[in-house]
């Protein structure tokens, strides 16, 4: 018992500073996408305002059908690691769908985007003689735990800031092995990456080139492959990687690349090979949801309709949110227990659920409430948003934006 006060110490320093995190307690309702009974409130309906199933495909219909017929074909589990009886005809499948999708030689699956990161970055930093990994400076923590566990040399340069990766690319000695690490969408700012300048630069001083389409793949490009595919850049990156459980609405985590680059990976990777390989019913679902992706826009363009028309109804009222050209739309709170008390107030007496985003997600004094309008919010659910964020700003006397 002697070890709790150890724990409790540290947990009510976080409580202190507003930073301690309450999950809320959700049950999703099936075709009723972004409705969802509260548990932490007597199971009331609320409207779900931060999901990353961006496009709602976690309750497609087809999706759901593909992973019901592969659980009567195949059962719950994989049975295995990749390597001992767990690769199933639905991972390769999969990772055909992906290599395709990204007009790559392979793919390669992990149980998830942060895993993928992780494993990926760790055995090139660890492995690559000289290695030296230049990572922006907002990478996501799984990029950055990745590039620490390698232990090869780390060069932190400046956001989105391509001049800065020149120069400090220009400082590394001749025989380094330089890899760019990057995302495309900026999850919390909703930026999007400079690809074009980074891959210029990265090919200037034949540097590889790592991207993360975490936030982009399945929302951007004709067929959903990311930010890349729009620029038409997919074939000067050395690797791409991506999540299945956001926008394709499943769960698991993938890198593309060349057949060698993959082949490295799946032989070193220990998160790639000591671990039992996704349930076949997730990989059936995600890839009948990546190739709905690949043909149908009616996701895509009516999700960029409501983003928006909340946006616009946001600066009609004078809610000042992050201007980007991404479909996150992050309301600017820049206060740990003021974002909490807004985001419970709306919670408890309007029905909508937004994560409050605090430190360490973001740096301290820019804690927001990050909003992620998806397809099958309704213009009721819209303008019911906007109107209870204007009712909230004048009930606390918040700052308004001057038009
Ligand atoms: N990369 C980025 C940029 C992310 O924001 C996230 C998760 O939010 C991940 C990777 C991890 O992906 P996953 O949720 O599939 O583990």
């Amino acid at each position: 018992m002697e070890f709790d006060t150890l724990f409790d110490a540290q947990l009510d320093t976080l409580k202190e500073e507003g930073n301690y995190r309450i999950f809320a307690n959700l049950e999703r309702k099936c075709g009723a996408f972004p409705k969802a009974r509260n548990h932490s409130d007597g199971a009331n309906e609320v409207t779900v305002w931060c999901s990353n199933d961006y496009l709602g495909m976690g309750q497609h219909p087809k999706v759901m059908q593909a992973m019901k017929d592969a659980v009567d074909k195949c059962g719950a589990g994989a049975g295995g690691t990749r390597n001992i009886s767990g690769t199933n005809h639905a991972h390769t499948a999969l990772e055909a769908e992906l290599a395709d999708l990204h007009g790559k030689e392979t793919a390669l699956l992990f149980t998830s985007g942060y895993v993928s990161n992780w494993a990926a970055l760790s055995t090139l930093g660890a492995r690559l003689p000289n290695a030296v990994i230049l990572s922006d400076e907002l990478n996501h923590a799984s990029m950055i735990e990745g590039i620490r566990h390698s232990r090869a040399d780390k060069v932190i340069w400046r956001h989105n800031d391509p001049d800065d990766l020149d120069r400090k690319l220009a400082s590394l000695p001749a025989n380094a092995t330089k890899i760019i690490a990057f995302e495309s969408v900026y999850s919390m700012d909703g930026d999007i990456a400079p690809i074009r300048e980074i891959v210029e630069v990265a090919e200037k001083h034949n540097a590889m080139t790592y991207l993360d389409e975490v936030h982009a793949v399945g929302l951007y490009g004709p067929r959903g492959g990311g930010v890349s595919e729009r620029e038409g850049l997919a074939d000067r990156i050395t690797l791409i990687e991506g999540t299945l459980g956001k926008a394709y609405g499943v769960v698991g985590g993938y890198i593309t690349g060349s057949d060698s680059l993959c082949d490295f990976i799946r032989s070193f990777a220990s998160g790639f090979i000591f671990t039992t390989a996704l349930p076949p019913a997730v990989a059936a679902a995600a890839k009948t949801s990546i190739a709905h992706l690949k043909t149908s826009q009616i996701e895509r363009a009516r999700q960029r309709r409501q983003v928006k028309r909340l946006r616009a109804m946001l600066d009609r009222e004078g809610i000042p949110h992050l201007d980007n050209p991404s479909h996150i739309i992050p309301v600017m709170i820049k206060d740990p227990v003021k974002c909490r008390m807004l985001a419970d107030i709306l919670m408890a007496d309007y029905g909508i659920y937004v994560q409050p985003i605090n430190y360490p997600t973001v740096p301290k004094g820019t804690e927001r409430l990050r909003f992620t309008p998806s397809p099958l919010h309704s213009d009721a659910d819209i303008d019911h948003l906007v109107r209870s964020l204007s009712a909230l700003w004048k009930q606390c006397a918040l700052a308004r934006a001057i038009a």
